[in-house]
């Protein structure tokens, strides 16, 4: 359902982050109706904003649309750019005590004064829906459950929604972000795949991702991964969401390209996620996903 064959001149399949995400949306109205009717438990996800940054604010406010969709409290908190760190922590101590609050997500980046880390680490981790508190990393780490990374979450479900079974493939991911690269590098490992992690610093990285029958590019370099870093028939998940001026458009009008140039290397590709309409709408409907599964384990229900 989420896989379309392209009607354009391209021979891959365009993985359809939109339809995917709606699917899995609609599971998680079913579950939250469940948690409502037969356990009286009404997941609730706290998303704390500092400062104005108009992309975060978007995110946000889109956010605060899709938890209530289905069926979620959310509660919304917006702080001044020059927000004490002190309080910031005042206010996650709060939330982690707050009964109806089962997920937090405190929005990135933070303003410069303040140490996302020791934010980070401030958030109860099973409350922690974004996944980056370093018990969370640790308990992926080590095949333990914790809560996942949304974007990199979004990424294997649609990798095994392609693919199956991803045993024994060869994967690449291009970025070691604690966010994305290391996370999905992880995730892509506990599937069983041999995992190739390049950065910055790697020489060649078109000789690597050659060999690879999964790309998954978390660069943040607009259309860097070009038709010949390509193997005939890989899959390949484009994490990048980068910002272009395009005069084309109108003056001052701006589009999103990914990390991967989708026109060139979908001719070459077996399956491709496109920008938008891939990666973004998946991470958001995990942070649903991660939502009730943090409500589920705070008060020991399993569904
Ligand atoms: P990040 O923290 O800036 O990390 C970028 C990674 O790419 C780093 O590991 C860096 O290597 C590597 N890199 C940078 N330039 C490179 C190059 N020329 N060749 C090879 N590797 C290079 O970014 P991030 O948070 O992981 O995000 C990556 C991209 O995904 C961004 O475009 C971001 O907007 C997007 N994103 C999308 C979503 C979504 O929901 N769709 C979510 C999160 C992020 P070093 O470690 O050596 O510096």
């Amino acid at each position: 359902m989420a896989i379309e064959q392209s009607k354009e001149s391209t021979n891959a399949a365009i993985i359809d982050g939109k339809a995917f995400a709606l699917s899995v949306r609609s599971d998680v109205t079913k579950d939250v109706g469940i948690l409502k009717t037969q356990h009286n438990v009404t997941p609730g996800l706290a998303v704390v904003i500092v400062g104005a940054d108009p992309a975060s604010q978007i995110y946000v406010r889109s956010k605060v649309k899709l938890t209530t969709e289905v069926g979620m409290n959310s509660y919304h908190f917006e702080m001044p750019a020059d927000t004490p760190e002190a309080s910031l922590l005042e206010k996650i101590s709060d939330l982690n005590k707050d009964p109806k609050v089962h997920g937090i997500l405190v929005q990135l980046p933070l303003p410069k004064h303040m140490n996302e880390a020791k934010v980070i680490e401030a958030i109860t981790p099973s409350k922690d829906v974004d996944g980056f508190h370093v018990i969370n990393s640790g308990l992926l780490a080590t095949g333990g459950q914790g809560m996942v990374p949304c974007t990199p979450l979004g990424c294997l479900m649609m990798l095994q929604n392609t693919l199956g079974d991803l045993s024994g493939k060869h994967a690449v991911v291009i970025g070691r972000s604690n966010i994305v690269g290391k996370p999905m590098a992880q995730l892509l490992l506990n599937a069983n795949c041999t995992v190739t992690i390049t950065h910055s610093r790697t020489q060649n990285i078109a000789k690597i991702t050659r060999e690879a029958d999964i790309i998954v590019a978390a660069v943040g370099v607009p259309e860097m991964v070009k038709v010949d870093w390509v193997k005939e028939g890989a899959t390949v998940i484009d994490v990048g969401m980068n910002r272009l001026e395009a005069p084309e458009k109108g003056p001052g009008k701006t589009r999103l390209a990914g990390d991967v140039d989708f026109s060139s290397v979908a001719k070459k590709a077996g399956a491709i996620t496109p920008v938008p309409g891939g990666v973004g709408p998946m991470t958001i409907a995990c942070l649903l996903k991660n939502t009730v599964t943090a409500a589920c384990y705070q008060n020991n229900i399993s569904l």
